[in-house]
């Protein structure tokens, strides 16, 4: 896993009165699965996009492990980084396994070495490889694509992941099952997880601690699920 620390973290979107996101300070240890629930609109969503560095704070500092995102360069944020999100995000002109390959391409990896992996991906998110490998996003249900889109934040071993209510449209005998995988990632393979949900029972069975937040990710508890419970 890796750190990762937000400081005075802040996003005003040109021509809203409002921030987005305003003053966020958090530090989440490594290893740790933290979600963030919140209503619609409270900045979930942005301040994921802005350790993804998918979009730029307006001010304050994001650091990985120490490290300011902002100076990392683009196939280390790669390396570091899986992010999946409700839409899946999947390149509509590339196959299911293409999709899953790329970030392992990018970062070099071998073509067996990917190919096993892919297939490792796919088994996990429960989709049979040969079924499915060389299908279009178009050819899946939305739930799939969501599967795929898991499948390919987690294809190159990151320490790092984000994840944007990727569960979303899964089924909930399926939702269940990738539920408890993403746990048993985080306990064996120590991953750090940022989870995004407005599902409250999903934010109590994942998270060692919860952030709920308000507007403008104005943070009301950050603490542990027993201790949320309680409150
Ligand atoms: P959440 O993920 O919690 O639903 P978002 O981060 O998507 O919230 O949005 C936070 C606020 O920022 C909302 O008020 C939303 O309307 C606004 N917002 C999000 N994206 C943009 C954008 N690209 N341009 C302008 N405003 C945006
Ligand atoms: P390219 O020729 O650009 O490598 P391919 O369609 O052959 O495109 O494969 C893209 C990636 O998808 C490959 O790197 C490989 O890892 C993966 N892949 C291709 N075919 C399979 C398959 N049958 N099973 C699993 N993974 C596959």
């Amino acid at each position: 896993g890796a750190t990762i620390e937000l400081e005075n973290l802040t996003k005003r979107y040109p021509g809203n009165s409002d921030p987005a996101v305003d003053s966020v300070n958090m530090e989440i240890k490594a290893g740790e699965l933290v979600v963030f629930v919140g209503p619609s609109g409270c900045g979930k969503s942005t301040t994921l996009k802005m350790i993804n560095r998918l979009i730029e704070p307006t001010s304050g500092r994001i650091r990985i492990d120490g490290e300011d995102v902002t100076d990392m360069d683009p196939v280390k944020l790669r390396r570091k980084i899986g992010y999946a999100i409700q839409s899946s995000g999947l390149f509509p002109h590339m196959t299911v396994a293409q999709n899953i390959a790329l970030v392992p391409k990018m970062i070099g990896w071998s073509k067996s070495k990917t190919k096993a992996r892919v297939e490792e991906m796919l088994d996990l998110v429960g989709l049979d490889p040969a079924e499915f490998h060389g299908r279009y996003p178009r050819q899946l249900s939305g739930g799939q694509q969501q599967r795929v889109g898991v499948a390919r934040a987690l294809a190159a071993d990151p320490p790092v992941l984000l994840m944007d209510e990727p569960f979303g449209a899964v089924d909930p005998i399926t939702r269940d099952h990738l539920q408890d995988e993403l746990i048993r990632l985080q306990r064996e393979l120590h991953k750090t997880i940022v989870f995004v949900t407005h599902d409250f029972d999903e934010a109590i069975k994942l998270g060692d601690r919860i952030v709920v937040l308000r507007e403008r990710s104005h943070i009301a508890q950050f603490d542990t699920p027993e201790a949320i419970l309680t409150n």
